[in-house]
């Protein structure tokens, strides 16, 4: 969401654990690579609500440099759905295949480079964020079909696109 100016440096993300990441069953377990996400959105577009199976999907986005490439270990678990994206990239979907939850989403440029930022799913993170305190933007609001309160921070689509 922000520029990449923003981002953990080496020295922190040494001594930053991270945040815990799970899946529903347990199958999948990781950590994001530190506890301070480039920033945080719930998105109310039509794909995020089939992939939440929910209302919007929350994402909160980390440096694609910081996630990928995953270990060999975590990627052998994890089962991708790829989709092609509206402006010509895709989006792979990386979920437990044993209960099914979405864990994070990375985009694929028309160039075959990643997108800068990677989103894990929020709910799939068990701890260590504070949502009542994030200045969370709501996006693809356009799509909306719940009320959302007019103090939060709404972007039709998304934010600078
Ligand atoms: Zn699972
Ligand atoms: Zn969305």
């Amino acid at each position: 969401m922000r520029d990449t100016s923003s981002k953990t440096n080496s020295e922190d993300t040494a001594t930053d654990p991270g945040l815990p990441v799970s899946c529903e069953c347990g199958y999948i377990r990781l950590r994001t690579p530190s506890s301070t996400p480039l920033g945080t959105a719930h998105c109310h577009c039509t794909a995020c609500r089939k992939q939440s199976a929910s209302l919007f999907g929350s994402s909160v986005y980390f440096p694609a440099e910081q996630v990928f490439p995953l270990p060999a270990e975590l990627e052998a678990k994890l089962s991708v759905f790829s989709h092609p994206t509206d402006s010509g990239s895709t989006m792979n979907c990386y979920f437990c295949p044993k209960c099914g939850v979405r864990i994070l989403h990375a985009i694929t440029l028309p160039d075959g480079n990643l997108r800068a930022s990677v989103s894990f799913k929020g709910g799939a993170i068990d701890s260590g964020l504070d949502w009542k305190s994030l200045n969370t933007k709501h996006i693809f609001t356009r799509s909306a079909v719940m009320k959302i309160p007019e103090e939060w921070e709404c972007h039709e689509t998304y934010p600078g696109s």
